[in-house]
This record gives C-alpha cells, structure tokens and sequence, in this order.
C-alpha cells in the first residue's frame, strides 16, 4: 500500500487530462492513471477527421495556453481542418507532456470505499488510498452491439471501435449499420480502400449539419444561431454550451433539448465522399445468421443476402456497471437514473468524493458532455470543488477546536 493521495484521476482522455492539467496547477497532491488518448488512438479509425470545430476541440488547461495553436506553433507542422485524428492524438499527447507530466501509464482495476475515501487498485496490485476519485474513463465500455448480431463471431459482424485500422476490409462487402457521423465516416473510408460497402440506416433521412458553414462561421449570423462548441440545433445550441445553466431547464426540455443535439448526423464536409455510397434509409437488420465465412442478413424491406462483413456503428449507451473498475458495493450505493449518475456540484455523485466526467455526466450536465468541448468546464467545476472542499477539511480542525474550547470552557470550573 502506498502513501496516501488527495485526489486520484482515472482517464487520460481529453477529460482526464484537463481535470488533471486543474488540479495540478491548484497544488492538489493528485495522482492520475490511464494511456494518453488511447481511445483516440486506437477505438477510431485511421484517417478520420474530427467532427467538432477548431474553437470545440480544444484541451482545458487553466491559463489555456495549452491550445491546438499553441501545439501547431511548438510542432512547427500546420494542423489542417477539419483535424485529423493522428494530429488531435499527437495534440494531446503534448499537452498531457506539458500539463500532466505526473500520468502514470497504469491501468486501474478496481474502486472500493475505505474508512478515510477511497482504495485505488491497480493491475500490478498496488493500491492507493485517497479521499476523492475523478473517473474520466471514456465511452469505450458504452459501445451498443445490437441483439440481431449477438450470436456472430467478431470477425463477422464487429463495433466500430473495435477498429483502428480498415484496410483489412480492402476487396470485401461489407454493410455498414448506423447513420450518425461514425457510420457516415466510417463508409467513406472503406469506400476509399476499395471496400464494396452499403450503408443500412433505420431513419428515413440521413441528416447533415455544416451544410451551409457560413451559417456557423460568419460572425454576426454564425454568433447569433450557434454558441462556440457548435453542438445542438440553431439556438438550442448556446443553452447546451451552458451547462451551469442547462441543469436548471425542466426535465423534460433538458431531455427535449438532448435529443436533438444527439441526434445521428453527419458533418456537411463528409457528403462528397459518400457520392458512390449506395445507402439505404428506413430499413431495419431483422435477423444476422453466420453461414461459413460470410453473413447472411435479412432487411425490413424482405431483402436477404450474404455479406463478408457488419460494421456496427451504433453507438454508445452509458451504464455504469460496464466499468468494470467500479465495485458492485460502490454501484449500488451511486444513485443511478438509466445507468447514469445523477451527479451535483462540482460533478460529485451521491457516493460523496467520487466525481464522473465526460458521457456519463450528460445526463445531469447536459449534450456539451459528450464532446471534447465540455471538457473546459468540467475540469474547471471538479478542480473548485476539490479545492472548496480541502479549504473546508484544512479549516475544520481549527473550527472544531474554536467550537470544543467554547463549549469546554463553562465546564472546567465544574470539573476542577
Ligand atoms: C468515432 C468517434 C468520433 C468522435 N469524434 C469526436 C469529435 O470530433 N469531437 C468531439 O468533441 N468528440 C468526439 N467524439 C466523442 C469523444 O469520444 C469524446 O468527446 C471524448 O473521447 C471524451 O473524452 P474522455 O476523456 O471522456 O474519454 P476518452 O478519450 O475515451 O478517454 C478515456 C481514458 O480513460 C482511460 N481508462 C479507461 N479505463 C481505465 C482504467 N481501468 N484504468 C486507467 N485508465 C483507464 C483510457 O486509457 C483513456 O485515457 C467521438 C467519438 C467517437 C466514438
């Protein structure tokens, strides 16, 4: 057992990270676990570009001086746009060089309550004692695997996270399920390595955002309709990029409003590259039946017919018992709504120090969660309420003795 820590991070994603970068620069005694941008580097394809805009891309660090301009200057190679993927992870990687240099490389296996926090412990068997946990550990263990393709191998029918690399499709058919940007993206670089692809979504249209970029870049218009992290509808969009804000919307317009900034779309700039992509709309995967090397699938439309592949890019569901990391006894303490935590002030679960960033605070922070952008006030909101709460632990025990000579004092006559 190692020496004790205030605070321990899980995750070295952008939410990590920047939670971390926070924290160290506030003197917080923090250790921080977890692979540099892992997800990034090896759930997502080669080749992909990000979604999110330049301004929503951004890594939080308190000075923010730690940007992707800053990154492009100290590499001396320009950053294009939209980002690609290679460059965001080499992005992160330095800052995490520059902010967090005290990572730690390991993986964490297990969280359990003790006595005085927490009990970190880690895949090599040292445990760490500490009195608040952070967990930024990503959609990775969210990934949604439809029940149609439960029954096939994973070289039949596999997540999209599942791949970094998709040449190894080049000359197979492969059908793609999904229609948001991951599945639009996805069909796009299979096409382009010469894959024989079809793109299968269940909703009559495939939407497109970006369609017009001047409605999101000129000034006066672009202001007025989107707020900088660009995530939800014209207008809707400067409440999501408020989350202090968003948490005091009515239930039912927060769950209005998240539906329609999570909705499936793709990014205007993808749209030509899916020219020669036949894509079928409204139709459903019925059944998926493994026959030698191949699937046989059957559509809603009454098409049947065999395949090499499935790509599944369906998503991520967030439920908190996928964390394997996470004790049945901390799980069932955590006041959960649909495998969510319903988290307070300064991202803090009901199970007190144990805070949640990144997808599984959306439900209480709002859409602005689920993207690199929310990353900026989260690591802002969970240092303040770290350092809020050691100033009040710091000021307890001279509070406490002001309190026991006050009340001792009438006492000591009597006592003597
Ligand atoms: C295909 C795809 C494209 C996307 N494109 C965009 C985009 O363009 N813009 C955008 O804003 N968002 C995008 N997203 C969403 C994006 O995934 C999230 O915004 C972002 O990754 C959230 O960061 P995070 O820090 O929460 O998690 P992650 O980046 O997933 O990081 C998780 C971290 O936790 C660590 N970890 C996990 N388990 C453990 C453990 N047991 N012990 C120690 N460490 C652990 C991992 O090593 C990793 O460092 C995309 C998502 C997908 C799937």
């Amino acid at each position: 057992m190692k020496a004790k820590s205030d605070v321990v991070v899980i995750g070295a994603g952008p939410y990590g990270l920047s939670a971390a970068a926070h924290l160290n620069a506030h003197g917080v005694n923090v250790r921080v676990f977890g692979e540099t941008m892992s997800f990034w580097d090896r759930n997502m394809p080669e080749g992909m570009c990000l979604r999110s805009p330049w301004e929503a891309s951004q890594l939080s660090d308190p000075a923010r001086s730690l940007t992707i301009d800053a990154f492009q200057t100290a590499s001396g190679v320009p950053v294009s746009r939209p980002i690609p993927i290679a460059r965001f992870v080499a992005y992160g990687r330095w800052f995490q060089s520059h902010a967090v240099p005290n990572l730690e490389q390991r993986k964490v296996v297990e969280i359990e309550k003790d006595t005085a926090g927490f009990r970190v412990v880690l895949a090599d068997g040292e445990a760490v004692r500490c009195g608040r946990v952070v967990i930024a550990g990503g959609i990775g263990p969210f990934a949604v695997r439809p029940p149609q393709f439960a029954g096939l191998p994973r070289e039949l029918a596999s997540h999209s996270s599942e791949h970094r690399d998709l040449n190894r499709f080049r000359g197979k058919r492969v059908v793609v399920i999904g229609g948001g940007q991951s599945a639009l993206e996805s069909a796009a670089l299979l096409q382009e390595r010469q894959a024989e692809i079809e793109l299968v979504i269940r909703e009559s249209v495939v939407r497109w955002t970006w369609q017009r970029p001047w409605l999101h870049t000129f000034r006066p218009v672009g202001a007025v309709l989107y707020a900088w992290p660009d995530v939800g509808p014209a207008f809707i969009s400067h409440a999501v990029a408020r989350p202090d804000l968003y948490r005091l919307l009515p239930r039912w317009l927060q769950d209005s409003w998240y539906v329609k900034s999570t909705r499936p779309n793709g990014v205007g700039w993808l749209k030509p590259r899916l020219r020669d992509v036949p894509i079928s709309v409204g139709l459903a995967v019925l059944s998926a039946t493994a026959r030698g090397n191949q699937v046989e699938l059957k559509l809603s439309d009454g098409w049947r017919g065999q395949v090499d592949h499935v790509l599944m890019a369906t998503g991520y569901r967030v439920d908190l018992r996928k964390y394997e990391f996470l004790s049945g006894s901390l799980v069932s303490e955590l006041r959960m709504i649909e495998g969510c935590p319903v988290l307070g002030r300064g991202f803090e679960s009901s199970v007190p120090g144990l805070h949640f960033l990144g997808a599984p605070a959306a439900r209480s922070y709002g859409p602005l969660m689920r993207f690199v952008a929310g990353a900026d006030f989260a690591a802002r909101a969970v240092a303040q309420s770290v350092v809020c709460a050691r100033r009040t632990i710091v000021g307890w025990p001279i509070a406490d003795a002001l309190r026991s000579r006050r009340v001792a004092a009438p006492r000591t006559p009597e006592g003597t």
